[in-house]
C-alpha cells in the first residue's frame, strides 16, 4: 500500500482487493531503520475490518519486539521484521509465533542469506528486499537474483520479493525461485490495477501507465 493515497486507504484497499490482490502489505517505517516514515498499528487496526485479505506487515523498525504486540492485536496476520534490526533473532520469532502471527524475516540486498540459516526450520516467510528499503518506486536490484536461487535451495516456503516488481521483474524472480510478489507503484501507477495484478502473475499484457498518480511523485 506505500504506493496508495494515504488520505484513502480505506477505500484503495477495497479497489485493490477487487482487483485480485492476495494479500495486503502494509510497509511501517519508523524514520530509524529506514530514513521514512509511514504508518502504525492504527492503521493495521482500521484496516482490519475493510477487507477479507490477510494484512502482511513489514516492519522497517528498530527494536520491533516493542510494536509486535501491538501490530498483532491490531489485526496484522503476517508480521515481517528484519534480521538487522534484531540482536536475538530467535526470541523475536517466537515472540510472533505465540502471539499467533505468521512470522517473516526479511533481509537488505547487501545482507547474506546465511543470517537466516538458523531460523528457518520456524518461518513461515523470507522476505528478500530487491530494492534498498525506505522508499516506493526504486529500480529493480538484479544481484538479489542469485539469493533467491540459492535461498530456494535450502528453503520450501514463501519467498517473497519487495521493490521494483513489474511483469518483468516478477518473472525474474518467479524464476529464481520467488513465489510472493510485493508490487505499489506498478500497481496503483496502472490504469488498471486487475490488469496490473495479472500482469504479475504472467496471465495476460501489462497495463497502461496513468499520466498521473496519487501525488506520491516526491518519492521517486
Ligand atoms: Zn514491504
Amino acid at each position: 500500500m506505500l504506493a496508495a493515497n494515504f488520505g484513502r486507504l480505506a477505500e484503495e484497499t477495497r479497489r485493490i482487493e477487487a482487483a485480485g490482490a492476495d494479500w495486503i502489505h502494509l510497509d511501517v517505517m519508523d524514520g530509524h531503520f529506514v530514513p521514512n516514515l509511514t504508518v502504525g498499528p492504527q492503521v493495521v487496526a482500521d484496516l482490519r475490518p475493510v477487507t477479507k485479505l490477510p494484512l502482511d506487515v513489514h516492519l522497517m523498525i528498530e527494536s520491533p519486539q516493542n510494536y509486535i504486540p501491538l501490530f498483532i492485536e491490531a489485526g496484522a496476520d503476517r508480521v515481517t521484521i528484519h534480521a538487522e534490526a534484531v540482536k536475538d533473532l530467535a526470541q523475536v520469532v517466537r515472540q510472533i509465533r505465540d502471539r499467533g502471527a505468521k512470522v517473516g524475516l526479511t533481509l537488505r540486498p547487501q545482507t547474506g542469506i546465511e543470517v537466516l540459516r538458523p531460523c528457518l526450520e520456524e518461518i513461515d516467510l523470507a522476505l528478500l528486499m530487491t530494492v534498498n528499503p525506505g522508499f516506493g518506486g526504486q529500480a529493480f536490484i538484479p544481484s538479489v537474483l542469485p539469493k533467491i536461487e540459492a535461498l530456494r535451495k535450502q528453503f520450501n516456503r514463501y519467498i517473497q520479493v519487495d521493490g521494483g516488481i513489474n511483469h518483468e521483474t516478477a518473472r525474474r524472480t518467479q524464476s529464481a525461485g520467488a513465489d510472493v510478489m510485493v508490487a505499489g507503484t506498478y500497481i496503483f501507477r496502472a490504469a488498471d490495477a486487475k490488469q496490473a495484478i495479472a500482469a504479475l502473475r504472467g496471465e495476460g499484457p501489462p497495463p497502461e501507465v496513468r499520466s498521473t498518480t496519487s501525488g506520491r511523485e516526491y518519492m521517486a
